[in-house]
């Protein structure tokens, strides 16, 4: 596995394979592999002669209050991991390399970036967008791989890729759960073990939502209040938001159907912010 730190060196080797014929795969991600990362890694080897994984904690999708500071880093033990995965490069690149003085150009998704987790962290997806469309420059891949865990992430960025003609193909992964449901999440290292038991109120009420619907109920305002009861039983758990949306636009939906995606933000303790959807049919928690 070869590691660039600079992304001219990065875009070098990609003009190198594309005059072989090679197709490239990238997933973004800001490190710290759990096994999530790692089957969208081996998602993207099922798509393309060569994965690329970059490694970026991206400081400008970070509120000035968020845990851009404290975000878990192990180089070393992810650089291992994704050799252990056949990854061909990791693609480390430096804050000033991206961001280097005088860089001021934004890319924005208007509407979609707005609600749910944006309304939480203004400016966030900005940060996103702005950081994926330079990777998606530096990097040049055929694929990307996004997880569905970061259902808004995945609908700004298909978005983004549509109306900018990017001509990168956007593979979606589904969401990767530890056995008791929780969704895995770099930030779960953040949580103490009363705290672990906590953040199943999550994936418990998204359960409870799958089978209230598959019971009959199809009115989301009664599935909510079924929803943020179920998390607020869970002691020290406040409630960002919880809707139920259309998977694409993500406009929110008041009758239900199987395709409804049931979405939602918690804080544990004020502190620790969790996110996790599931569909209303078809996929299990
Ligand atoms: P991150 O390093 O947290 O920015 O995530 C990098 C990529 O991994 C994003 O596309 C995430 O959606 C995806 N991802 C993170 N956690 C999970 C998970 N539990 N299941 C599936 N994809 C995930």
């Amino acid at each position: 596995m070869i590691v660039f730190n600079s992304s001219s060196e990065m875009t070098d080797w990609a003009k190198g394979q594309a005059r072989l014929g090679r197709k490239i795969a990238l997933v973004p991600t800001m490190g710290f592999f759990h096994r999530g990362h790692l089957e969208l890694m081996q998602t993207a080897g099922r798509h393309a002669d060569e994965v690329v994984v970059s490694l970026f904690v991206n400081p400008i999708q970070f509120g000035v209050n968020e845990d851009l500071d404290s975000y878990p880093r192990d180089f070393q033990r992810d650089a291992d991991l994704a050799q252990q995965e056949g990854v061909s490069v990791l693609f480390a690149p430096d804050v000033d390399d991206m961001y280097p003085e005088g860089f001021q150009t934004t890319v924005s998704v208007s509407s979609l970036s707005r609600h749910l987790c944006g309304a939480d962290r203004p400016g966030h997806f900005n940060g996103v967008t702005t950081v994926v469309s330079k990777l998606f420059n530096i990097v040049r891949p055929d694929y990307a791989v996004f997880g569905q865990k970061d259902f808004q992430q995945l609908a700004v960025i298909q978005r983004m890729v549509k109306d900018l003609n990017m001509g990168v193909e956007i593979v979606a992964h589904p969401i990767v759960r530890e056995k008791d449901g929780l969704a895995m999440s770099s930030r779960n290292t953040y949580l103490k073990p009363e705290q672990r038991k906590t953040a199943l109120s999550l994936s418990r009420a998204i359960a409870m939502a799958q089978s209230l619907f598959n019971d009959g109920e199809g009115q989301t305002t009664v599935l909510k209040r079924e929803v943020e009861k179920e998390i607020l039983s869970f002691p020290g758990t406040s409630i960002d938001y919880v809707e139920f949306v259309n998977q694409n636009t993500l406009e929110p939906m008041s009758i239900a159907d199987n395709r409804t995606l049931l979405v939602m933000a918690v804080t544990i303790d004020n502190h620790i912010r969790l996110i996790d959807n599931g569909q209303l049919a078809l996929i299990s928690c």
